[in-house]
């Protein structure tokens, strides 16, 4: 693992740019884009993409482009599209007018591909993809070249225009670039163009039954736009001299294409493959289940687009692979959400007390602040009466002496309330423990005592009678291995799934302040974590909190093991 503080500083890509812009190479324009295959929703690595492109566009007064790189029939759908232009919004990005899809340059695309071949750049080849790919050689040895390839350019044009009309089978040919089958870069050993696939594509629906390859589109798609810096992730290095070729060759405009390294994090794969497998097994409820590492999931967890922000500007970007601490991730979002959660108290796992000397019927509203790192989200009231709920883990029947919550004869702290002391345990015919009964001390309202006994443990609590019952989700990590992808012989990176990523409390008990909660506001459960309401699945009548994140910070102290 490296340490992403490193990379903070040093961002390459603005180096790059700030060197573009002394030599004038664009005119000082910046123009970047993003752009998503809509074949999956958009995860946290695209996120660190998106800021990337935006997050330049921003500070360089230039201008990023949203495009659908959808030049893929077979597995594209709207339902992403309309997922992908949700997330970029979210994350509080803007695109103005300038949303694009691949799919509208087609035609110039053709256009492009007939001028190649009147150059004598390009042929049409009638090897099977199997050939094709044996043809090819390896790093060790050349290619070979198709006996195809000396095929003159009227026939080559003849044979493609009859590509396009639909008179040949899917796989029955191809368009091929006519570069070097010697090349030690096997990308530039004579690349595919296009293929033919009869497939109805969600925009230009039975229009076309040749669609372009990546490599092929994306400088075109990147030119068509008059982007002057693609960036994307370091797999594409060894393309890069294949995407100038092609620009090259039609001697058009000409961006600049820039490697970094993709995110990858702990715990988590990334890849939609991977993520959309889990979604179609069913190992989660859905694309925004909050376990998975898509924004919309996130989003539905209780992660804040600052926080992801955020996120991305910490890590960087760097040019070599590395693989970020889940960690960092929560250690972020505990920053944004310390500052903006409204604290509450609401017992997940419930246990009644009695406290006895209390008067039966009283209950008194008690004053308590709604977050002591902003003034401004000022105080509301809670009640507190003679029975109340504590949580079942901050009592021990049998209790260390440092055990500094309940325990017989023990006295704790209840926060913005009283002093109480247990006197009695009370258990079902099981053994079970059901009920404590307690004696308060009347004058320790506050916090304070006339004696000045000092108590160390403070707990949370609700008034049972005006608590809000509600269903609790708590997450773990939705794999059991840092790298989920380190599998036995035999098994995928399924067998890596956590079975303890969810639990479910359904009879945990809120404040009644809570009946009033809020979608996208996050609320601090005093002692429990960041939470907030599901999104889908809550109602009034059956309130459901997601939990966030919790409240400890383990990247705090690999830092300090850092520091050291
Ligand atoms: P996946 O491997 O998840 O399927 P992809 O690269 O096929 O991702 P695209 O929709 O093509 O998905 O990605 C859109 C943009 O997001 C590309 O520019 C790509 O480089 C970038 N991107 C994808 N994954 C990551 C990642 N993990 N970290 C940073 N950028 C990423
Ligand atoms: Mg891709």
């Amino acid at each position: 693992m490296t340490d992403p503080e490193q990379s903070v500083s040093s961002n390459f890509i603005k180096a790059i740019i700030d060197e573009h812009n002394k030599n004038g190479r664009f005119q000082g324009r910046v123009h970047t884009r993003f752009p998503p295959e809509p074949n999956g929703y958009l995860h946290i690595g695209h996120a660190k993409s998106i800021c990337l492109n935006f997050g330049l566009a921003e500070e360089y007064n230039g201008k990023c482009n949203l495009r659908f790189d959808d030049t893929n029939p077979v597995k594209e759908e709207q339902e992403y599209i309309d997922s992908i232009i949700e997330d970029i919004r979210w994350l509080g990005f803007d695109w103005q007018d300038r949303l694009f899809y691949a799919s509208d340059y087609f035609e110039q695309m053709y256009a492009y591909a007939v001028q190649l071949i009147q150059a004598g750049k390009a042929y049409v080849d009638d090897l099977s993809a199997e050939e094709i790919r044996r043809y090819r050689g390896t790093l060790k040895e050349p290619g070979r070249e198709s006996p195809y390839r000396q095929r003159s350019v009227e026939e080559n044009l003849d044979l493609f225009r009859r590509m396009r009309k639909g008179e040949f089978a899917d796989g029955a040919k191809v368009l091929r670039a006519k570069i070097d089958m010697h090349s030690p870069n096997l990308n530039m050993r004579d690349p595919v163009m296009y293929r033919i696939l009869h497939a109805e594509h969600p925009r230009t629906a039975d229009q076309w039954c040749i669609y372009p390859m990546y490599d092929w589109a994306h400088g075109l798609e990147d030119s068509i736009e008059g982007i002057t810096h693609s960036i994307c992730t370091l797999e594409f290095e060894d393309h890069r001299p294949l995407y100038d070729w092609f620009l090259d060759q039609l001697n058009v405009f000409h961006p600049q294409q820039i490697e970094f390294a993709r995110l990858n994090l702990t715990y988590t794969v990334m890849s939609k493959r991977k993520l959309l497998r889990l979604v179609e097994e069913g190992y989660v409820s859905g694309w925004d289940d909050p376990r998975m590492p898509t924004i919309s999931g996130l989003r539905r967890r209780g992660y804040t687009a600052r926080a992801i922000r955020q996120f991305a500007e910490r890590i960087g970007v760097a040019k070599s692979n590395s693989t970020v601490d889940f960690a960092l991730l929560e250690h972020v979002l505990r920053e944004v959400l310390n500052k903006q959660a409204l604290r509450v108290m609401v017992v997940l796992k419930p246990l009644k007390v009695v406290i006895t000397n209390y008067p039966q019927d009283k209950v008194e509203w008690l004053e308590a602040v709604n977050n002591p790192e902003d003034e401004s989200a000022g105080t509301r009231k809670i009640p507190f009466s003679q029975v109340i709920y504590v949580e079942r883990d901050d009592f021990r029947e049998e209790a260390p002496r440092k055990w500094f919550r309940l325990a017989p004869d023990r006295e704790v702290r209840l926060k913005h309330a009283y002093y109480i002391t247990c006197r009695e345990v009370i258990k079902n015919e099981q053994g079970e423990v059901v009920e404590l009964r307690c004696t308060y001390d009347p004058e320790s309202r506050g916090g304070w005592t006339k004696d000045g006994r000092k108590v160390k443990g403070t707990l949370h609590w609700v008034s049972a009678a005006h608590a809000l019952k509600t269903e609790v989700r708590l997450y773990d990590h939705l794999f059991n291995k840092e790298n989920p992808d380190e599998v036995e012989e035999g098994k995928d990176f399924t067998s890596n799934l956590n079975p303890d990523s969810l639990q479910v409390l359904s009879d945990s008990r809120a404040e009644p302040s809570l009946k009033e909660a809020k979608m996208d506001v996050s609320y601090q459960f005093l002692r429990q974590g960041y939470f907030c309401v599901d999104s889908k699945d809550s109602s009034p009548e059956h309130p459901v909190f997601n939990r966030t994140v919790t409240l400890r910070d383990s990247w705090a102290r690999i830092e300090r093991t850092l520091a050291k």
